[in-house]
């Protein structure tokens, strides 16, 4: 393909015109901009072109014998270099227009307002304390202002803090030579890593992060009625914002210890009572333990293994209610005893013969059937 096609001007063009034109096209098939499948072809051989145009002895072999004379003459035209091409200036007008689409690396504004992360502390408490709340101190390490730069992360001393590789812009043009040419790419500046500011500049107690990690003892108020798991968030008490970003938040995360003598489902405690035959038949009145501590349960007569007695708002103070809460259950489990003292045994055996005297017949009808 002819070298002067392949730039768009005629065969008189004069050095000023083959750098234009040459400009126009690089930027058009640069492969970081064009993307298409032979952008990056196109791109060699615009370089390919100029590189022998640019050159007074090169061209004017190229004009009279062509490529084949250029590689007669030592010249390769393949291996071209465009080292002596600043190729950062064609594209320098891209970035003072703010063009940013194809960079890597390149990050947002690093003096934007950002917020502060947000924290997580977890923290155990028992049981009864979940259920009644308490005020707890908690101690936690957080980031906040840093008072010796007023949060700039500059020294107040510093008479300039400018980064003077970057200019403040927090990033830097970068050429790399390939195979293809030299590319230009931006990149997060490496003197200040992006934070446009001169590092010799910073705060000699942040070190320019604008804010330093503290310790902070705070005392929270937990609610009564809180489960385990359950999240409370302290606004504000995260990690300090940055330029004038809010501040994160903090969250509690609420572990409970668990109880031996009572089960929590929600608002609701569970408890088994044992009792003893009589009771369970003749009913009983009896001092149980609950959250709230000592109460007075009736067994009702004829009670059942496993039947359940309720009573009522024993249970654990509603999450967020001043009046509600929850019920005590309690479940019922009839032991029979295995060993019994003289008395118990002649009572129970006057028991038992007057429920066998019950039965009697029926067992005498059925013996007698199955014999036959
Ligand atoms: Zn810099
Ligand atoms: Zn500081």
């Amino acid at each position: 393909m002819d070298y002067y096609e392949i730039l768009g001007v005629d065969r008189n063009a004069t050095k000023e015109e083959l750098k234009k034109a040459f400009r126009q096209k690089a930027r058009q098939y640069h492969p970081d901009i064009n993307k298409a499948p032979d952008a990056a072809e196109k791109f060699k051989e615009i370089g390919k072109a100029y590189e022998t145009l640019s050159d007074d002895n090169k061209r004017e072999i190229y004009d009279r014998y062509g490529e084949d004379g250029l590689q007669n003459a030592g010249f390769n035209p393949n291996a071209f270099n465009m080292g002596d091409i600043d190729l950062s200036d064609i594209f320098s007008s891209f970035f003072g227009g703010g063009f940013s689409g194809f960079s890597s690396g390149y990050s947002r504004n690093p003096n934007a307002p950002t917020d502060g992360d947000d924290l997580r502390l977890d923290i155990e408490i028992d049981f009864l304390e979940a259920c009644f709340g308490l005020e707890k101190e908690i101690k936690i390490r957080h980031l906040e202002p840093c008072e010796d730069c007023n949060s700039t992360g500059i020294d107040k001393n510093a008479k300039d803090s400018v980064c003077p590789v970057c200019h403040g812009q927090g990033r830097v043009q970068k050429s790399t030579q390939t195979i293809l040419g030299s590319f230009t790419s931006v990149t997060t500046c490496p003197n200040c890593h992006g934070t446009g500011k001169d590092p010799k500049s910073y705060c000699k107690t942040c070190h320019g992060a604008g804010a330093v990690e503290k310790e902070k003892k705070l005392t929270i108020k937990i609610p009564h009625g809180v489960e385990h798991g359950s999240k409370m968030r302290i606004a504000h008490e995260g990690n300090a914002g940055k330029n004038g970003g809010r501040n994160g938040d903090l969250y509690v995360v609420i572990h409970t210890t668990q109880s031996k003598e009572f089960i929590r489902q929600g608002f609701d405690i569970f408890t088994t009572l044992k009792i003893t035959a009589p009771q369970a038949v003749m009913g009983d009145e009896v001092v149980i333990k609950t959250i709230h501590g000592e109460a007075v349960l009736k067994i009702p007569a004829g009670s059942q293994n496993g039947d359940r007695i309720t009573l009522k708002n024993q249970g654990v103070p509603y999450l967020g209610s001043d009046t509600q809460k929850g019920n005590h259950h309690v479940e019922l489990r009839v032991v029979i005893p295995k060993k019994l003292t003289p008395q118990e045994e002649k009572l129970y055996r006057e028991l038992f013969i007057i429920s066998k005297q019950q039965q009697e017949s029926i067992l005498g009808k059925v013996k007698s059937a199955l014999k036959k």
